[in-house]
């Protein structure tokens, strides 16, 4: 297991994505059931409200950025618009949500807490949260870089692997940052999708320490930095891409596998897989940060 909360991160919740877009994409909704009110709090109306307005929507597409998912709805049938640039179903996974989808009749699961029902009486997408800490709510779409996002998420910055990320503009924010290049990192007002484990393991790749002051990294090393970020992104991807059954699509039960790619993270005291040095492990917020004493030298103190 994981010291941290394993909340899923961007790889995890890109394979759901996918998975949840190839089933459910393109279908409309007959019901909506809530089985535990606590899975649409964040739908102040209510489970009935929240409910009704999905009744006979399509779910047009399912979208991503960062860790943030969403279904985005079209319209309700016989040609009846819906105002607005749309609205979207967004996901909070927390930390044991899963968006599954199931035969229709297959038996509940034990933390089924909310299922839709499709006119076409094909599979059906169930969220299933143990903890209940994760929900579902309806978010007005607003336009932002590149794509249409729910409001509530407006503020995120575009991630690494979307087509609008702006690489020069990213590396020019953190440069004019004062603050170490880990926080820069996880801040998802400037770049998103990246946590605690992909940080690390981004960093060691480009040989930086986490506390590695922004305003004293050059270009050069800013860009190699968000390669590696896009290097581990993208293999976790695609670890995560081929592990998974088609038809049971699951973030947290299938978190493990992207452990053995791991080169630092949670691996404090074993071998660098580069040089043989003993991983450190450093408290870092209420959280820890995995380096390479020699890979990944302590930096100077910053020069403000
Ligand atoms: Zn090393």
């Amino acid at each position: 297991m994981f010291e941290d909360g394993r909340v899923p991160e961007l790889p995890e919740v890109e394979v759901v994505r996918g998975g949840v877009a190839e089933y459910v994409a393109g279908r409309r909704l007959a019901g909506v059931e809530v089985l535990h009110p606590r899975a649409v709090r964040g739908h102040p109306p209510g489970p009935e409200d929240f409910a009704s307005v999905l009744a006979g929507r399509v779910v047009e597409d399912v979208s991503r950025r960062g860790k943030y998912l969403w279904l985005s709805l079209g319209d309700v049938g016989g040609g009846e618009e819906v105002s607005g640039a749309g609205q979207a179903v967004l996901a909070h996974l927390g930390m044991s949500g899963q968006l599954l989808v199931q035969p229709s009749g297959a038996v509940d699961e034990k933390h089924l807490r909310v299922r839709f029902r499709f006119a076409d009486d094909g599979p059906e997408l169930r969220f299933v949260d143990q903890r209940t800490f994760g929900g579902l709510s309806l978010a007005e779409l607003v336009p932002s870089t590149g794509l249409a996002v729910p409001d509530s998420i407006g503020h995120i910055a575009a991630d690494p692997l979307e087509p609008s990320f702006d690489r020069e503009a990213v590396v020019r924010l953190v440069r004019s940052r004062r603050t170490g290049i880990k926080r820069a990192l996880l801040d998802q007002n400037l770049i998103s999708g990246i946590g605690n484990i992909y940080a690390d393991e981004a960093l060691w790749r480009a040989r930086l320490h986490w506390a590695h002051p922004t305003a004293e990294l050059d270009e050069g090393r800013a860009h190699a930095l968000l390669d590696s970020v896009v290097e581990v992104l993208g293999e976790a991807l695609v670890a995560g891409g081929t592990s998974f059954d088609s038809l049971y699509v699951n973030v947290n039960g299938r978190s493990g596998y992207f452990s053995r790619s791991l080169s630092v993270y949670g691996r404090a005291g074993s071998p660098c897989p580069r040089c043989g040095t003993a991983i450190r492990r450093d408290a870092f917020t209420n959280r820890s940060s995995y380096s390479c004493p020699s890979c990944q030298p302590v930096p100077p103190e910053p020069h403000w």
